[in-house]
């Protein structure tokens, strides 16, 4: 009887002891989820992307002059980013100072180089993202600031706001000591140019149709924003993006990119993610934000959340563009539905991969 007590005893202590050893499968920390292409495991321990603007980027309208001009520039901006990361700095110095780089570029409608108002004058809109903090900052319509990813950082390190616009964040700026130029500093022939065609465009319409304001021909001219995001070694995300926005944009028009979650988004959970395109679309759309709220609710890998907002839910509402993203875990991303993107990415090894046209 004692033996068989004993026995019983031992079976209830071997079934506990089962119990007692934790399921990975149950642990919710454990938890992968959905992830088909082993999204979860770190592919690298730092990386940078960037783009240079999403549009009707095609081959036959390049000259292989060009086309090494766009290359060269997106390779030395990339470069710095990837050399502040490589040595241990912080994503947000790199996103910031690469950005410095394309803003600084005439090729790039961003900083020097931005495309032109309705009114011929340049205003600009930027902001940054910590993923590691959710701090941001942001600038809109500014037209002194040299280089508004400064200006954005500034308002997220030193201001108590998250966005500031026109003369106020200007105002802000100085205080700050940050480099001021003429507005005409931002001045390129290229962009008057197009600024005139796309006016000549909308003289020759004769509708008053407001869907006909943006005809196809008249849209594609307006892209080239600058866009960065960044993993680095203590596992920090940050985005940047930065832009003159639309052509011929009118009446004080703000677009996605000042807007945290629209054009510009990073949390150290989910992914950095900077875009770029039609304005008016991702905003509705919350682009970046979604790409990152599909990976936090859903568990969608950063790859198919990507694929679902830029690919279907930004298309369905009749909007173009692209994003660049990376995760938590140096996945990159690089998805447009635009004909081209000027892009680029340089993962921990420093292998760059530099991309103008459809993939
Ligand atoms: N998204 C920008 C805007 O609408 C334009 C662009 O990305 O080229 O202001």
């Amino acid at each position: 009887m004692k033996k068989l007590t004993s026995l019983i005893a031992l079976f209830f202590l071997l079934l506990n002891c089962g119990e007692l050893v934790p399921n990975p499968d149950e642990n919710p920390e454990n938890i992968t989820r959905a992830n088909p292409n082993g999204a979860s495991e770190k592919v690298n321990d730092f990386a940078i992307v960037i783009h240079g603007g999403a549009g009707t980027i095609l081959k036959k309208n390049m000259t292989d002059e060009k086309e090494a001009e766009y290359k060269a520039k997106l390779e030395e901006a990339i470069s710095v980013g990837y050399s502040i990361l490589k040595e241990g700095g912080s994503s947000l110095d790199a996103v910031e100072k690469t950005i410095n780089i394309l803003e600084d570029s005439p090729l790039f409608n961003a900083g020097k180089g931005a495309v032109f108002t309705n009114a011929e004058t340049n205003e600009l809109d930027a902001s940054i993202m910590d993923g590691k903090t959710l701090n941001a900052g942001a600038s809109a319509g500014t037209k002194i600031v040299k280089n508004p990813i400064n200006l954005a950082r500034a308002i997220m390190d030193n201001s108590p706001h998250v966005m500031m616009a026109g003369e106020g964040a200007e105002t802000f700026a100085k205080e700050q000591n940050l480099e001021l130029v003429a507005p005409e500093y931002f001045y390129t022939e290229n962009r008057m140019n197009t600024l005139k065609r796309v006016k000549q465009k909308e003289l020759e319409k004769t509708t008053d149709n407001k869907s006909a304001f943006y005809d196809a021909e008249i849209k594609d001219s307006k892209f080239g924003t600058v866009g960065c995001v960044a993993l680095d070694k203590n596992g920090n995300l940050a985005a940047g993006t930065s832009t003159g926005g639309m052509t011929n944009k009118r009446y004080g028009r703000v677009g996605d990119v000042p807007i945290i979650g629209a054009g510009n988004y990073a949390n150290n959970a989910t992914c950095a993610v900077s875009g770029t395109g039609w304005g008016e679309f991702f905003i509705r759309a919350t682009v970046a934000h979604d790409i990152s709220a599909l990976m936090e609710y859903k568990g969608l890998s950063l790859e198919a959340a990507a694929k679902e907002v830029i690919q279907k839910k930004v298309p369905a509402l009749g909007g173009n563009g692209g994003v660049i993203a990376i995760d938590k875990n140096g996945n990159i991303v690089m998805d447009f539905n635009t004909a081209g993107m000027y892009r680029a990415s340089m993962n921990d090894k420093g292998e760059l991969t530099i991309g103008i046209y459809s993939k």
